[in-house]
């Protein structure tokens, strides 16, 4: 269980949920790990957040535990996206501990009507990725298909040939754009439409800050972009997954403790702004 998720599911704000998948993977599997292993780390923090004036243990938050198909990407995505569709209904805030990048497409179907923003080292903009349609590889491809107000990736550094060829800018911002100046954030609040769900694909940041990913990638953001991207906009948010963390490559358990204290940063800024 998620530190401090103690609250009832009828009565929590916040609803975490794991996905022990990475079928997909192609590099380096092994995200599979990371529900558990994010779990463990959330007790590694004080439940008071300073900046925010909020404690972990005050908020509404239920652990509602993994997904548990896993046999094939299908089986999985089904079985995530009736569980992300109910807590919507419900009017609750899912959070999605995955799991290689491939559920979030899943997850974004569930919602109606949202702009979706990935930060992502990897364009993931392929129509398949060795005969799959829905891989780590083709995720803001499939998110772009459904039925939302559009999808941005922020942090690229990669893309292949192909990609390059079609996607076309303002799909995109490079981490080299990100990494010059803050000028971006403004001009992405403005940019992206209403409320906003927030994939977070781990390689984004440098290695140097997160080995333990499944394709790192040099070149990446600090934990301080998403320092201030959360804070400016946590209080748009409808749900966020965190994915691709690989636990086996992780180095002193570095990224894993990035992750969950992401988490943390996410609900210290919704709970601490909202209560002012
Ligand atoms: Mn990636
Ligand atoms: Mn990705």
């Amino acid at each position: 269980m998620f530190a401090g998720a103690r609250c009832e599911y009828h009565e929590a704000d916040y609803v975490i949920i794991g996905v022990p998948f990475d079928l997909t993977s192609t590099f380096r599997a092994g995200s599979a790990m990371a529900p558990d292993e994010i779990r463990q780390m959330s007790y590694c923090f004080e439940p008071y957040m300073m900046e925010y004036g909020v404690s972990i243990s005050d908020m509404k938050i239920h652990d509602l535990g993994d997904v548990t198909s896993s046999d094939t990407v299908k089986s999985m995505g089904e079985e995530l996206y009736q569980i992300v569709n109910k807590v919507v209904n419900d009017d609750k805030f899912p959070i999605v501990i995955g799991g290689d990048h491939s559920i979030s497409p899943y997850i974004v179907s569930a919602f109606e009507d949202v702009s979706v923003l990935i930060l992502d080292a990897h364009l993931d903009f392929r129509d398949s990725y060795e005969e799959m349609k829905n891989s780590h590889a083709t995720v803001s491809k499939r998110i772009s298909e459904l039925n939302n107000k559009g999808v941005k990736v922020c942090g690229v550094r990669s893309m292949s040939q192909d990609e390059s060829n079609f996607a076309k800018k303002p799909l995109f911002l490079t981490s080299h754009e990100m990494l010059e100046t803050d000028d971006f954030l403004d001009e992405l609040m403005e940019n992206i439409e209403g409320d906003v769900y927030l994939s977070i694909d781990m390689d984004v940041f440098d290695p140097c800050y997160a080995p333990g990913v499944g394709n790192p990638e040099p070149y990446g953001l600090t934990p301080v972009h998403y320092k201030k991207l959360i804070s400016m906009l946590s209080p748009r948010l409808v749900g966020m997954d965190i994915v691709e963390l690989c636990p086996r490559y992780d180095n002193g358990g570095i990224t894993t403790n990035l992750a969950t204290k992401m988490i943390y940063d996410l609900l210290g800024s919704r709970e601490g702004r909202f209560k002012e």
